[in-house]
């Protein structure tokens, strides 16, 4: 990919060109197995409705004023890239794909067996899938990822996270493209992701720790921005029992741009528009879950709060620019023996 350009489902666009962006959503985040096997359980109302459904929904996203959306579906909850497709010919927005795997330790048999067997060949499976996603585009759609997901919980680092969080600093390097991460702030976690990200060469500059709206931990939130880092503030309307709530994520955010750092933070939702993970009787608990929630609702509420007019315009539109622009990829060789 052309240096600066960013891939979309829709094809390569000018970073320049994205306009407000929401850093963290999902659009279809559901299991292939079950997608192919029980139906009944995957699209209860059956595909057509939810592709229709999410039309609709994102068109009502690009009413509110958001350009762009950054998918960060992997493998672990499962992409579908074909409906993605389908979905993106019916409305007027640049989605930006992921490649990665979701999960808080080891990933699916079939990648910890291919891996074993890549790294016992002195290669790496994780980082060939990665690459290959982002460079020749995933399966037959001709789509390319233009960042690459990856997790720890509450647990941190453990055995099977830490390759791919290698794997993910690997294949940065090698591509250009940005890491976002799904991170537990209570447990400080990005900050141990962005140390194996640094071990790995990776300039911090050009990573997302995900979730971290999540805690009024100022200390902790500018411990991360003070790598070069940037926090997503990404779960507005997902407040979970023992997060911070809509109020504090906006006072968090406001604190910050006051501190000076309002170049390392961006905003999203965290929505699923459609997901075997969770039913109707779950998303009813939370009614601002949804991706409108952020144009409408707290934009208004950070100038409320104080946000200057430039800041928002840094979180929403500079910072993802910045971000999602591919860089210069790195040279090749690789330094994760160990792994
Ligand atoms: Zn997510």
């Amino acid at each position: 990919m052309t240096t600066g350009a960013v891939a979309t489902v829709r094809g390569d666009r000018s970073s320049a060109d994205l306009g407000r962006t929401l850093m963290h959503e999902h659009v279809f985040a559901v299991s292939a197995a079950l997608a192919n096997d029980r139906p009944e359980i995957a699209f209860p109302d059956g595909k057509q409705a939810a592709v229709d459904d999410a039309v609709a929904r994102l068109q009502r996203v690009k009413d509110a004023g958001i350009d762009t959306i950054v998918d960060v579906t992997v493998f672990g909850h499962d992409r579908d890239i074909p409906s993605l497709v389908r979905i993106n010919e019916r409305v007027d927005l640049n989605i930006v794909v992921a490649t990665g795997f979701y999960t808080e330790d080891v990933p699916s048999k079939t990648f910890e067996i291919r891996q074993a067997l890549a790294r016992q060949r002195g290669g790496n499976f994780f980082v060939d899938v990665f690459v290959a996603d982002i460079v020749d585009g995933i399966g037959t759609t001709g789509v390319r990822a233009g960042i690459i997901k990856c997790v720890t919980g509450a647990a941190g680092l453990t055995r099977g996270s830490k390759g791919l969080l290698r794997a993910a600093a690997i294949a940065a390097r090698e591509t250009g493209v940005p890491i976002t991460t799904h991170s537990d702030p209570h447990a400080r976690g990005g900050l141990e992701q962005l140390e194996l990200f640094a071990a790995e060469g990776v300039d911090l500059a050009r990573v997302v720790i995900g979730h971290s709206g999540d805690t009024t931990d100022l200390d902790y939130l500018k411990a991360v921005m003070d790598t070069g880092a940037t926090i997503a503030s990404d779960r507005f309307g997902y407040a979970l029992p023992g997060t911070a709530t809509t109020q504090e994520r906006v006072a968090v955010i406001a604190d910050l741009c006051n501190e000076g750092y309002a170049d390392r933070i961006v905003v999203s939702h965290d929505a699923m528009l459609h997901t075997d993970w969770l039913d109707d009787g779950y998303t009813a608990a939370f009614p601002d879950w949804d991706p409108t929630f952020v144009p409408t609702t707290v934009v208004p509420a950070l100038r409320e709060a104080g946000v200057s007019d430039a800041h928002l315009h840094q979180i929403l539109v500079g910072t993802p620019a910045r971000l999602l622009a591919c860089a210069t990829p790195l040279p090749k060789e690789r330094i994760d023996e160990q792994s």
